[in-house]
């Protein structure tokens, strides 16, 4: 094997509980889209199947894996499905995002009429960030119409915060507030939700009915901000995902030698370089090289040259014991040292979601059951 990602479930099943606590009486509903943020989107929901109130994916495709997984929560479709979709949609007993007042609620109707049921839908409001949803200003007639129309039964409405891992923001409230106009003459008993984990975590009025939380239940932080808070507060989080890999060999090679493509990088001194078989097609990216790290035998080792397709290189000079088939690992911990997903993510120049959203499903990942 090239490479391993471990995965542990009951990290995630904890990470839910933990901010299912801090958000009561509102409900935690884990996004697990993009394959559950790299973490294995089957697995993570078969681990919180039946201890959530439903699941948020983005496209109806992850839906229909769920369902052909035998996950019997609901769940919720955030973003945008084809008309000719819609069938498969309600067959399936999903719950759409609406947020039309012409043809395509006609179609949404369309499929209710077929199934022989109305469609559940969740009303989609753009209180800021110019993305999907009805305008503020439309939101009362056409949420009334959503209501009283018999092919829709409307479980909830739902808006998305731009600027919610600010400590202080006053977007966040102007956004808090377009939402509460817009939905002012909704029925009660439709769930209002607007806040995703950092908002879920910083913003405690924003947690209205329910929270969806993506980030968060894997253990990760929306932001560096937002970590600092919480963590004051003694909320904590347990990460869940590990990546290794092993040595394939090491070469000792005198100061000034060329390391990589484009000879990017020249040892210093006289150097020991260990190589590595993942590289960018193993989700590995491709700059790590300029200010990345990995722990061998529980010390830090830079990496160096440009990252290849299926190869990188780090400097093992200062690990005595390093050696073909040692332990490399990218993200966790090895003794007393630890990177997290938000380190390697800041030497590449992106943030935690991204360096885990691209780890590729090809990747075999290893699955540490939660306890019942
Ligand atoms: C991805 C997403 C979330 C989850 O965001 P996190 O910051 O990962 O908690 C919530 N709501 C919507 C609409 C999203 O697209």
């Amino acid at each position: 094997m090239i490479a391993e990602l471990r995965i542990d479930l009951g990290a995630i099943v904890r990470n839910v509980d933990a901010l299912a606590a801090l958000v009561a009486p509102a409900r935690v509903v884990p996004v697990i889209k993009s394959n559950a943020y790299g973490h294995g989107l089957i697995e993570v929901a078969r681990a919180l199947d039946g201890r959530v109130p439903r699941f948020a994916v983005y496209e109806l495709d992850e839906a229909l894996a769920l369902r052909e997984a035998k996950i019997s929560s609901p769940i919720h479709v955030l973003g945008p499905i084809r008309a000719s979709k819609l069938g498969a949609a309600h067959a399936a007993g999903v719950e759409i995002t609406l947020w039309d007042g012409g043809s395509y609620l006609e179609d949404v109707a369309d499929a209710a009429h077929d199934g022989g049921a109305p469609f559940r839908v969740h009303a989609k409001i753009d209180t800021g960030v110019a993305r999907l949803g009805m305008r503020v200003a439309d939101a009362p007639a056409r949420l009334a119409r959503y209501a009283a129309h018999p092919s829709l039964e409307l479980a909830g409405v739902f808006s998305h915060l731009a600027a919610a891992e600010e400590l202080d923001s006053t977007f966040t409230r102007e956004q808090l507030d377009a939402f509460a106009t817009a939905t002012r003459g909704v029925d009660p008993g439709v769930e209002r939700h607007i806040a995703a984990t950092a908002a879920a975590m910083l913003w405690p009025e924003t947690r209205l009915e329910a929270v969806r939380t993506g980030i968060g239940i894997y253990g990760l932080w929306p932001s560096p901000e937002t970590e600092r808070t919480m963590r004051d507060r003694g909320f904590s989080l347990k990460p869940a995902l590990e990546w290794r890999t092993r040595l394939v060999l090491v070469h000792d090679v005198p100061a000034h030698t060329p390391v990589g493509y484009g000879c990017a990088y020249h040892t210093k001194r006289p150097s020991r370089i260990g190589v590595l078989p993942i590289g960018y097609a193993e989700g590995l990216p491709r700059n790590a090289g300029e200010h990345g790290h990995v722990l061998i035998v529980g010390q830090r080792c830079r990496i160096v040259g440009r990252v290849c397709m299926n190869m990188a290189f780090v400097d093992c000079t200062d690990v005595s014991d390093a050696a073909a088939g040692s332990i490399v690992t990218l993200i966790g911990t090895d003794g007393h040292a630890t990177i997290g997903a938000d380190e390697l993510a800041a030497a590449t120049g992106t943030i935690a979601y991204e360096t885990v959203t691209r780890l590729p499903a090809h990747v075999p990942r290893t699955y540490l059951v939660a306890a019942p």
